[in-house]
């Protein structure tokens, strides 16, 4: 990853690297920077190898700290800006972080406070440093820490980072990235800096990212979305980053309107709420590209980013923490209907499959598990083998835990998780079909479908709904129309009405959640 940074540095030195808010960093300047944050951490006694952690939004600084780990030849690990201080703790000690940059303070959470009280066990972190502000007690400030990197008279710090630089191979572990949690406890997956910088090579390729763009970044840096097909993307492509800290309509569109911004990745829900909301007012003819995944896209979002916001071109694609973020893309020069329908093929050089339980493949149409083989696959679990053993077969093929199907050209639907889907009746019901049947209503902004237990059938469905706004949706009715559209198995036993659905950081519904409200037990 630091070459790719010098072969942007060298090729677009005075373009715009980083825009976030009044800082504006060209190549060169980014290149100066992170240098400078590599020394300083040398100076502050990381090793190579070391692993150091981010736990903050994004933001400028973040990028810097990313850039300036790699280049010490230590290993980042990001931290989920949205942790409480135990989770956070836990992401910490589990990867014995010598050093953590922290954020002076999140929407409204003290991230240093919440640390405070969970010390125990942290015994590898030797120091905290805050991340773009002052000092406070039990926290480095982060001008101090900078001037360690530029008290450098004999250039001896320069010289140890360029020779941790140069000694990097493209085998060794640059990040931990842990998974969102949508199934249960994140995992902690070990990627190397020749697996990101080739998946996201192809990935700019494929998407159609180019120099000249302007990338706003809602995808938080601490998921692969954000850290690779955002972050390392912007720098392959030469593409100017803006990072953005929190998904809100108003803050994401006055940024499209200001910076012109071409490029607008997110998941399926972030869309479709900029979908329900006001538009008037803002200028979004620069926005030509948007790229979702994540989580199982409905058709019918596809056909609305084109025709009512007016994008060129809608890109679909697919991938775990596992895969180094990517395993399927559509082309940019796909046909609509392909985007619509598929998370597009394979990238260049990785094989996919659909395979049954035995991991026989399984012929085009026939709906199995998802299994990925290639230089994407990550290098296992952090301190983990058996999970990894688990995840990663004696073939060298990851079990992705996701159903879904192949066509003839290769093209992958998902359809859902293994872990989501229920059995109504001695019939599998994928709740992904059902959420995107419902969608297809038109006064719904979200839907998600869960299946509980039932004495008689074994399981039944149970559908969350958000309306859109001003629009009354009854229940007893949304029941009545799906018994029209849909078997008798597929049809939700009870819908819910709801505000807002409980989503995590990387805007995936945590499904979990909602089964346990949905539960029989608990209070309607
Ligand atoms: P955890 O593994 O901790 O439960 P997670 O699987 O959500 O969390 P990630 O690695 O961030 O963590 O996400 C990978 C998952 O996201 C995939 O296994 C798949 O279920 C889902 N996903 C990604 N892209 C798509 C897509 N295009 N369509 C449907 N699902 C997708
Ligand atoms: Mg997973």
């Amino acid at each position: 990853m630091p070459a790719a940074l010098a072969r942007a540095t060298a090729s677009w030195p005075t373009a715009e690297a980083v825009v976030d808010g009044e800082e504006r960093l060209t190549f060169a300047g980014l290149d100066a920077r992170s240098a400078a944050v590599a020394r300083a951490l040398v100076a502050s006694g990381v090793r190579a190898g070391d692993r150091v952690s981010v736990w903050a939004p994004n933001s400028a600084a973040w990028v810097l700290v990313a850039l300036g780990v790699y280049r010490a030849g230590a290993v980042l690990v990001p931290v989920n800006s949205r942790f409480k201080g135990q989770e956070a703790a836990r992401v910490l000690r589990a990867s014995g972080a010598r050093l953590a940059f922290v954020v002076d303070g999140f929407l409204g959470a003290d991230h240093l406070a919440m640390l405070a009280e969970h010390r125990e066990g942290l015994d590898a972190l030797g120091e905290i440093v805050l991340l773009a502000a002052p000092a406070r007690p039990g926290a480095t400030g982060w001008d101090a820490f900078l001037a360690r990197g530029e008290r450098d008279p004999d250039g001896a710090l320069a010289a140890v980072v360029a020779a941790r630089t140069a000694a990097l191979g493209g085998d060794d572990v640059s990040d931990i990235v842990f998974t969102s949690g949508t199934t249960g406890a994140p995992k902690g997956a070990m990627l190397t800096h020749g697996a990101s910088t080739r998946v996201y090579t192809a990935w700019s390729d494929v998407v159609g990212l180019r120099h000249g763009d302007r990338y706003l970044l809602v995808y938080p840096f601490f998921h692969t979305a954000g850290l690779k097909s955002g972050m390392l993307a912007c720098v392959l492509a030469g593409a100017t980053l803006l990072p953005h800290p929190a998904f809100d309509v108003p803050s994401v569109m006055r940024k499209v309107t200001e910076e012109r911004v071409t490029m607008l990745p997110g998941p399926p829900a972030i869309y479709q709420t900029i979908l329900g909301s006001d538009l008037t007012g803002y200028d979004l003819s620069s926005w030509r590209l948007a790229v979702t995944g994540a989580a199982v896209v409905p058709v019918e979002l596809v056909r609305r980013l084109r025709s009512e916001l007016g994008l060129r071109t809608v890109v679909t694609g697919y991938g775990l923490t596992e895969t180094t973020g990517t395993a399927t893309m559509c082309r940019h020069d796909d046909d609509p209907e392909v985007v619509a329908r598929t998370s597009g093929r394979a990238i260049p050089g990785v094989e996919v499959r659909v395979v049954d339980d035995a991991g026989t493949p399984l012929p085009p149409g026939t709906p199995g598990e998802i299994v990925v083989r290639g230089y994407n696959i990550m290098k296992g679990y952090l301190d983990d083998p058996e999970a990894t053993a688990e995840a990663v077969d004696a073939d060298g093929w990851l079990h992705s835990g996701d159903i879904g199907i192949q066509d003839a050209a290769g093209n992958v639907t998902i359809t859902d998780r293994k872990k989501d889907m229920f059995i109504v009746g001695g019939f599998n019901a994928y709740p992904a079909e059902i959420e995107a049947a419902l969608l297809e209503r038109g006064d719904l902004v979200q839907a998600a479908v869960v299946g509980i237990p039932d004495d008689r059938l074994g399981e039944v469905g149970v559908a969350f709904v958000v309306p859109r706004a001003g629009a009354a949706v009854d229940p007893a009715e949304v029941i009545a129309w799906s018994r029209a559209r849909m078997a008798n198995y597929k049809v939700p036993r009870r819908v819910e009405v709801v505000d807002a659905l409980p989503l995590n950081a990387t805007g995936k519904v945590v499904k979990y959640e909602l089964r346990a409200q949905a539960a029989p037990s608990s209070p309607p």
